[in-house]
């Protein structure tokens, strides 16, 4: 069948295109995708930051309805709502056995599906996808266990979030940093994961939380997703993250853009004991320097968070259930909506900065 898709060619060249997509083979469905956040990992594949094998159909935020079943797919049922994640869940690897299904590799993630080849094809050319799913486009075939049934009721652009920005960011406070009752959070970095991120520490019952940002207009929004304090960026913020928590540091400090010099702050900002959460995506040719000293004498924790810790098939409903009871605010995270002829422009917004997300909706 034909499909619109947003399809990577080279390094910063980004073209809308119909592609042509292949039935599902066995393990996996056709998913008409409802709607697609526009997620700054996206803009990482197209500039290079995150190298991946191109021409690649990009999209790993996204929800939908399944169209078609392969062969022996059991899971869900034509006709089901579903959200896709970016990571499948085999539950028999190495890491699924031991509960860490963030980490599940079945499979490599090298732009194909698991059995080497690809369902999307432009003219004679076989696409990659990212991360099996490649859902910037009209229709996907991903595998059956990259997606989750949900609530019918759940608009696509709301359940789309959870798929990346909300269990990346929301997930770093309540899963991998069990954030407290009562604690003290700093979160560095207001985008859509940040403000992902100062959403679950509020759910968790944080009693201060500082909001780090250069932009003043990101501050206001997450003092409205929750944020008790904000520190402007411009000047070293470190002072007066600890000022505010009486010279102590926070008991939970997040970096959630993937820039050094922040990942040093957010170190710094963290009291003795504390724990430095690292959500941000830096280069894999960049390194943090860390005082070889004080890593021992203040006994801080340093923890990545890879998807929020998800076991997605669990977790993204919860958060879908905490959005239903008005717990999380998902309506106000889509600044912006897009027609998937309007792809190019939702990248050049989201590489101003102007959303806190931006999200491709479907006819
Ligand atoms: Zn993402
Ligand atoms: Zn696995």
């Amino acid at each position: 069948m034909k499909s619109k898709a947003v399809v990577a060619h080279e390094l910063n060249k980004l073209a809308v295109e119909e592609v042509e997509i292949d039935d599902p083979k066995a393990g996996e469905v056709l998913v008409k995708i409802g709607a697609t956040g526009v997620c700054h990992s996206d803009l990482s594949v197209l500039n290079g930051t995150i190298p991946m094998a191109m021409p690649m159909v990009l999209g790993h935020e996204g929800a939908g309805v399944i169209e078609k079943l392969g062969e022996g797919v059991t899971n869900v049922e034509v006709g089901d709502h579903v959200v896709l994640s970016f990571v499948p869940t085999c539950g028999e690897c190495y890491f699924c056995e031991r509960g860490e299904h963030h980490f599940c590799s079945v499979g490599a993630p090298n732009g194909m599906m698991f059995d080497g080849t690809s369902r999307v094809h432009l003219g004679d050319r076989d696409l990659f996808t990212m991360q099996f799913l490649g859902c910037m486009s009209e229709y996907s075939v991903v595998p059956a266990i990259s997606v989750v049934k949900i609530d019918k009721n759940i608009p696509f652009e709301q359940a789309a979030l959870v798929g990346c920005g909300v269990m990346t960011g929301a997930g770093a406070a309540i899963k991998t940093a069990e954030v407290q009752p009562g604690s003290t959070v700093a979160v560095f970095g207001c985008g859509g994961v940040g403000l992902s991120t100062v959403q679950g520490a509020r759910i968790a019952g944080a009693g201060t939380i500082i909001a780090v940002d250069l932009n003043e207009d990101k501050l206001a929004l997450a003092k409205e997703f929750g944020a008790t304090h904000t520190v402007n960026a411009s000047d070293d913020p470190v002072g007066p993250v600890r000022e505010i928590t009486g010279g102590i540091g926070v008991d939970y400090s997040f970096e959630v853009i993937g820039v050094p010099s922040v990942m040093a702050q957010a170190y710094a900002a963290a009291r003795r004991g504390g724990t430095v959460c690292i959500v941000g995506l830096g280069k894999l040719t960049e390194t943090v320097p860390l005082n070889a000293m004080l890593l021992s004498v203040e006994g801080k924790k340093t923890i990545g968070s890879f998807y929020g810790n998800a076991n997605f098939r669990v977790d993204m409903p919860m958060f879908l259930d905490l959005y239903k009871s008005g717990k999380l605010d998902l309506d106000r995270m889509i600044t912006k909506t897009y027609g998937i002829d309007e792809a190019l422009k939702a990248f050049e917004d989201l590489e101003s900065g102007v959303n806190a997300r931006g999200v491709i909706v479907y006819e």
